[in-house]
C-alpha cells in the first residue's frame, strides 16, 4: 500500500521526500483527530458524561478547556516531527526498489513466508515496546532528557489528545525505530506502520483516556492499563520513573518503576473506599468543551 502510494509522486530527491512527508502528516492528522477526537467526545463531552463512565475515571476531576487546548497544540507540534523519520523510511524503501538502498523495507509478501512476517511483527512490537520504555525512563532519570520530557507532564490529568503531546526531540527519538528497523532487518512497510499506528497510537489513546476498563483491572500482572499511565502523568517526575512502560508491565517490574501498590488510587480502589458515590458525582464540574470550537479559545495569550 505505502510503496504504491509513493509511485504517484514523480519528483526526485528532497522534493519527493517533502511530498511524502506532507501526505504522511496529513494522513496521520486525520487518523489522530478521528481516534482521539472520537474517544474524547464519547468520554468527556458534557452531554455524554454519565455516572457509569465517571466511576471508572482515574481522576474524578475533568481537565479545563485550556489544558485540552494546550494538549492539542502540543500534539500538533509533536505530529509534525513524528512523521519525518517514517517519511524518510518510505522514501528510502521506495528508492531501494530501483537502486541500492540503506533500508530493507518492502511491500507485499516479497520472498518471505508467513512465519517470517509473524516473527517480524513480534520483533517490531516487543522490541519497540522495550525501546519506548527505555527512552521514556531516560526522560525521568537524566536531567538533559527530563528538560524535554517534562512538557508531556504538564498534562497531569491527560485526555486522549495527549498521546504525542511532546516536545520535538522526544517525537524524533520515539519515531526513530520506523526508520531503524528496516535498516536492521527486512520488514513489510505496511505491517510496520500499522503496528505503530495500532500498538503505539491507538493503544496510547486508551492509556491517555483517563478511564479504566471493567474488563482489564489496573491490578492485572501483565498489561499496562490507563491507570498506570494516569499514575505516570500524575506522580512521575525527575528521578521518580513510575510506570514508564507502554504495553507490557514486564519492563517496569524489571527496572523497579512501579508505584507502591499499597498507595494505589485507581478508580477500582477509590470505589472500594466509597469515594465514587452518586452524591460525589453530582458535585463534579464538566467544563464546556464546545469552547474548543470558538476562535477566542485559540487566540488568547496563554496558548
Ligand atoms: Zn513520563
Ligand atoms: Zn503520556
Ligand atoms: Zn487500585
Amino acid at each position: 500500500m505505502l510503496c504504491e502510494l509513493v509511485s504517484y509522486f514523480d519528483g526526485t530527491g528532497p522534493f519527493r521526500l517533502l511530498q511524502i512527508w506532507l501526505v504522511v502528516t496529513s494522513a496521520a492528522l486525520v487518523f489522530i483527530m478521528f481516534s482521539s477526537g472520537l474517544v474524547f467526545y464519547w468520554l468527556y463531552w458534557p452531554s455524554n458524561v454519565t455516572y457509569e463512565k465517571w466511576r471508572c475515571k482515574s481522576n474524578p476531576a475533568y481537565p479545563s478547556v485550556e489544558k485540552v487546548r494546550d494538549e492539542i497544540v502540543q500534539m500538533l507540534k509533536g505530529l509534525c516531527c513524528s512523521t519525518i523519520f517514517p517519511s524518510l523510511s518510505i522514501y528510502l524503501s521506495a528508492t531501494g526498489s530501483t537502486s541500492p538502498s540503506l533500508t530493507q523495507g518492502f511491500c507485499g509478501w516479497w520472498d518471505f513466508s508467513l512465519g517470517y512476517h509473524l516473527f517480524s511483527l513480534f520483533v517490531v512490537w516487543i522490541g519497540s515496546d522495550f525501546y519506548e520504555f527505555a527512552y521514556h525512563r531516560l526522560g525521568h532519570v537524566s536531567f538533559p532528557f527530563w528538560k524535554h520530557h517534562k512538557h508531556h507532564h504538564v498534562f497531569y490529568n491527560p485526555s486522549p489528545f495527549a498521546v504525542i503531546a511532546d516536545e520535538w526531540i522526544d517525537q524524533f527519538v520515539r519515531s526513530l525505530p520506523v526508520l531503524l528497523i528496516p535498516v536492521l532487518m527486512p520488514v513489510n512497510l505496511d505491517l510496520l506502520f500499522v503496528t505503530y499506528a495500532v500498538c503505539f497510537y491507538f493503544y496510547g489513546v486508551y492509556l491517555h483516556s483517563g478511564h479504566e476498563l471493567d474488563c482489564l483491572s489496573a491490578h492485572n500482572k501483565y498489561i499496562n492499563t490507563s491507570f498506570q499511565h494516569y499514575c505516570h502523568h500524575a506522580k512521575s517526575l525527575m528521578n521518580k520513573p513510575y510506570h514508564c512502560g507502554f504495553f507490557i508491565k514486564l519492563w517496569d517490574n524489571l527496572f523497579s518503576c512501579v508505584y507502591p501498590e499499597d498507595k494505589c488510587f485507581c478508580a477500582e480502589c477509590s470505589r472500594s473506599k466509597g469515594e465514587r458515590s452518586f452524591e460525589a458525582y453530582e458535585k463534579v464540574h464538566v467544563p464546556d468543551y464546545s469552547l474548543l470550537f470558538e476562535a477566542k479559545t485559540w487566540l488568547g495569550k496563554s496558548v
